[in-house]
Parts: structure tokens; sequence; C-alpha cells
């Protein structure tokens, strides 16, 4: 074991209230892309960006079709969880996950086996929708069926007074130019402000308020390691900063079976 993974190893064990905050990174080895690494979405197509900003989705009528499009194929539907999301359920089970807040909308955590209760999705859910009129939420595969049964821009069918809401509908995520719940971002921060340390995985950390939840715990006292395969935003800041594959360097860090 590298020395530095062996050292963090260590905190992991004095460790009693662990706060875990993942991006995109730890999905990628389960088959769904990031956006920024350098396979990323957005590396290859930067016009891909347009359709993830809520004001273009929302008055563009051709960015949501072509958003309805991708969304058939998007790996996240078929994807499983993998080492890296495991590992996450073992810091539960050593009873010392305090919170898990990711940045990810793809499920595989709670996929994996961690608490629901545990987990913040501080950018909420490609697994259901969300009617931009009215708010009412369903379940993703309702609204492919009717995307694959010829609508290519489905409106809501919500009927109230004789009248139906016909609403934009998107996919339940917090898009750019969306404000988070705040109760999620408080839960988080409080999180955050009251971790012994903090695990900042497969993110650039570059997107806020996510981002911020590392200094944070750092100004509160934490220790912040920093798991991601390239430099990140607080990468100086950071007590141990790991380059590495994380479902191969997590399970080591949190002293899982290597089975897992
Ligand atoms: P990001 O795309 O900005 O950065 C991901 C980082 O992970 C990159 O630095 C990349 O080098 C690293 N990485 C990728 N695979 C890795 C691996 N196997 N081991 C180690 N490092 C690896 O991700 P972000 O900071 O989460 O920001 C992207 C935004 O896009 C988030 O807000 C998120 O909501 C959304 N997003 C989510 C998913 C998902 O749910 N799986 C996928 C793409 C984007």
């Amino acid at each position: 074991m590298d020395g530095r993974v062996a050292e963090v190893r260590r905190w992991v064990d004095e460790a009693e209230r662990i706060v875990v905050l993942t991006g995109a990174g730890i999905s990628t080895d389960s088959g769904i892309p990031d956006f920024r690494g350098p396979k990323g979405v957005w590396t290859r197509n930067p016009g891909a960006e347009r359709a993830a900003t809520l004001q273009h989705y929302l008055a563009d009528d051709e960015v949501r079709r072509g958003a309805w499009r991708n969304r058939l194929e998007a790996p996240t539907w078929t994807a499983e969880p993998n080492p890296g999301h495991r590992a996450v359920v073992v810091l539960e089970r050593r009873g010392k996950l305090l919170a898990l807040v990711t940045q990810n909308i793809d499920e595989l955590h709670q996929r994996a086996g961690t608490d629901p209760a545990l987990v913040v999705e501080l950018h909420g859910t490609a697994h259901r929708t969300v009617c931009w009129t009215c708010g009412d939420r369903r379940p993703m595969p309702e609204m492919l069926d009717r995307v694959r049964a010829g609508e290519d821009d489905p409106r809501c069918l919500v009927a109230a007074d004789g009248q139906v809401c016909g609403g934009i509908i998107k996919s339940a995520t917090i898009s750019f130019g969306q404000q988070l719940v705040p109760q999620d971002v408080q839960r988080a921060e409080q999180a955050a402000a009251s971790c012994d340390l903090l695990l900042a995985v497969g993110s650039t950390l570059s997107v806020v308020p996510a981002a911020y939840l590392v200094p944070i715990a750092k100004e509160a006292g934490a220790r912040v390691v920093i798991l991601n395969a390239e430099p990140t935003a607080y990468d100086h800041i950071a007590d141990a900063v790991i380059n590495g594959s994380i479902s191969e360097v997590l399970p080591e860090l949190v002293g899982a079976d290597p089975q897992l």
C-alpha cells in the first residue's frame, strides 16, 4: 500500500464522523461519463452544456427535443454500482458515515446500499421528472415511454378544473441557473461543519455550492482528503491529495474487503 494511502487509511480508522462528497468521477467506472474529465461529455462536446442550462431548456424547444433524444440513450438507466460506491457503504457499516453528499443524479449510491436517509442529492435525481408549471413529479421511465411512443417534447398531462396543465417537463435535476433546494444545501453545510474527516471523491470541485463544503469542513477543523484522477480547485487546502482510480483506491482507504 502506498504510504499516503496507508496514512489516510489510519485517519479513516481514527475518524468518527465522516462526510463523503462525491462527484461524477465515482460513476465513470459504472459507464456514466463525467462532464469535465478528459473523456467528459462537455470536454468532447462543449455544446452539450446548453441543454443543462435552465434558461435554454425552458426557452428553446429544439434544446428540449435534443435532451429527450439523449435521455433515451443515457447509460444511467442500466448502470450498476461499482467498488467506489460500495466502499462508501463500508463506512456506514463501520458506523462512521455522518452524511454522503453527492453531486450525482444517478442514484447509484442508494443502489449500492447507502441508507437514503444519509444521502443528500445536491443536484437532484435523473430518475424522476418534474413539471415546471405545476410541480408534478413522476418516475422518469413513464416519460421515456411517451418519448419512445413519438412525443418529442412531452408536456404535463395533469388535469385540474377541466384544464390540462401542459407545462414543460424536465428531469428532477438542478440545471445550471436553477436554485438548489435550500434545505439540502443547509443539511450538507451542517454535516461538513460537524465532521472530523471530509473525503471529496471524483469531483473537479469547480461547481458551487457543493465545492464550498471543502473549505467549510477545513475551517471547522476537519481533515480534508481529496481523491481524484486530476488536480482539483481545492488541492491547496487538503491534508492529503491522492490522484488515482476511485474504484481501486477508495476501497483501500475505507478498509473494505478486497472482493468488494
Ligand atoms: P466533473 O465532471 O467536473 O469532474 C469529474 C472528475 O472526476 C474529473 O476531474 C475526472 O478526472 C475525475 N474522474 C473521472 N473518473 C475517475 C475515476 N475513475 N477515478 C478518479 N477520478 C476520476 O464532475 P463534478 O465535479 O461532479 O461536476 C459535474 C456536474 O455534472 C455535477 O454537478 C453533477 O451533477 C453532474 N453530473 C453527474 C453525473 C452522474 O450523476 N453520474 C455524470 C455527469 C455529470
